[in-house]
């Protein structure tokens, strides 16, 4: 490994021990640099890495909510502005009770990156509370986005930060924030937020974009080997807005959706979840906020794996779309053994890094990153910027069609930085290469801060 990032990576696992989901995708993503570092030795100079790996600012602040009884609760908020040096911080809030300082800035660092690829002008950022939704009220949704908004209020805006939904956070929750940040700025800077309400701004296909887009990667990845996907199957974890969008895209294609996942279990559906009614419960099931994916099973009749998680059922291709490191080492073996040939993440760093190295490994594997494959969500939520910006309204066709382009030359770009690189065909080094440069080459410009 190059020294330079032999020594950033070990001084970033020296100084945040306790913050281990950063430290995992600082590696991830920098031990990918060699060529290109090697070849650039006036980035140690600068110390690029260095400050690279280091959030521009990051904000933790206290954020007090009242349930329906009138008991106070007091959650932890943040907002992580990793990295601006390519347009305005760009990337979601999350909801969930396992929310750190860590996870932040895994996810504000990986955004940087995925941002980048995506060739639109969003620098990297995340933020989100440690509030878990599920099982909450609208009216206690209501007031803790209110009380997250009344402290973040002052740091974001159209040029400045523009969060987005995560999990947890979906189009409910972003008109609560939006409608107080316009009650405490006065004014309608609807650029501020995206994942809105059509009614206010929102763009049409961007609940659809993460799940559509991962597909028109894959479909690329496909076409590589002269396959298409006509007659395969999925396995999917998750049964969010991300698989939501997946279900539906593959259907259309011709393949099916055999497998979800919730933290209760997994159901398996030989018939795959296509179908009106099926892709219309699953967005029930997200909204009803239980949290459960057995109401599937119950309602569909299709057998449910309490605990269990979907890596050992055979399919062409998997899709971990609900997590972070929701594969392990033990489940890498069991897809291995399966001779499954198409790993494409989807979820934001759903692969330990032991477990992504040996699945790289495996001599008929294509393994896709999820910093390409889940783009095209931010990708739209740029789409929707640019129409805010211009106060008008883009048809669902034109979104669409832009959408397929740039996961398009998020495929193609990857490829060629990998092949550039001498790295052969390459997806996941391909991507991390191509979202560095571009931030490298605007952080260099920019000087020294
Ligand atoms: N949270 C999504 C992501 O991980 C979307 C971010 C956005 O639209 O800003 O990329």
């Amino acid at each position: 490994m190059n020294s330079y990032i032999g020594k950033v990576i070990g001084r970033v696992k020296e100084k945040y021990p306790y913050q281990p989901e950063f430290c995992q995708t600082v590696e991830e993503v920098l031990s990918s640099l060699d060529p290109v570092v090697d070849r650039h030795p006036e980035y140690e100079r600068a110390d690029l890495l260095g400050r690279m790996v280091e959030p521009e600012r990051m904000f933790s602040f206290r954020v007090v909510w009242q349930d329906d009884q009138g008991t106070a609760h007091t959650q932890n908020g943040y907002r992580c502005q990793f990295n601006g040096a390519i347009g305005p911080y760009k990337g979601g809030i999350r909801f969930q009770k396992n929310v750190t300082p860590s996870i932040m800035k895994f996810l504000a660092f990986e955004q940087t990156f995925k941002n980048s690829l995506t060739g639109l002008s969003m620098g990297g950022g995340k933020g989100g509370a440690d509030f878990d939704p599920s099982g909450k009220s609208d009216d206690e949704i209501m007031r803790f986005c209110q009380s997250f908004i009344q402290a973040l209020y002052r740091y974001i805006g159209p040029d400045t930060d523009v969060p987005a939904g995560d999990m947890g956070v979906g189009g409910k929750e972003i008109g609560y924030m939006f409608g107080e940040y316009r009650r405490l700025k006065g004014n309608f800077e609807n650029g501020t937020f995206t994942g809105k309400g059509f009614s206010y701004g929102g763009s049409l296909i961007r609940p659809e974009a993460t799940g559509f887009g991962s597909v028109y990667y894959l479909e690329n990845v496909l076409k590589h080997d002269g396959e298409t996907l006509d007659g395969k199957t999925i396995a999917c974890a998750g049964f969010g807005n991300v698989t939501w969008g997946i279900c539906r895209k593959a259907e259309e294609l011709g393949a099916k959706v055999i497998t979800l996942s919730g933290p209760d279990g997994y159901v398996y559906d030989e018939g795959g979840v296509c179908g009106q009614e099926k892709i219309d419960y699953l967005a029930w099931m997200r909204l009803s906020g239980r949290n459960r994916v057995e109401d599937y099973a119950d309602k569909f009749g299709v057998p449910f794996y309490r605990g269990e998680k979907p890596w050992g059922v055979k399919a062409d291709i998997i899709m971990p779309s609900a997590m972070q490191n929701d594969v392990h080492m033990d489940s890498a073996k069991k897809i291995a053994a399966n001779k499954v040939r198409y790993y494409i993440e989807v979820a934001n760093m759903p692969t330990t890094n032991d477990a992504l190295r040996y699945l790289m490994d495996q001599p008929d594997m294509i393994v896709a990153p999820s910093k390409a494959v889940n783009a095209g969500g931010v990708a739209t939520s740029g789409l929707e910027m640019s129409q805010n910006s211009e106060r008008l309204f883009w048809s669902a066709e034109e979104v669409d069609m832009q959408l397929h382009r740039i996961m398009d030359t998020i495929y193609n770009n990857s490829v060629a930085a990998a092949e550039r690189n001498g790295l052969g065909y390459n997806l996941v080094a391909g991507a991390n290469i191509a979202g560095f440069e571009r931030v490298a080459d605007a952080m260099m410009a920019q000087g020294l801060f």
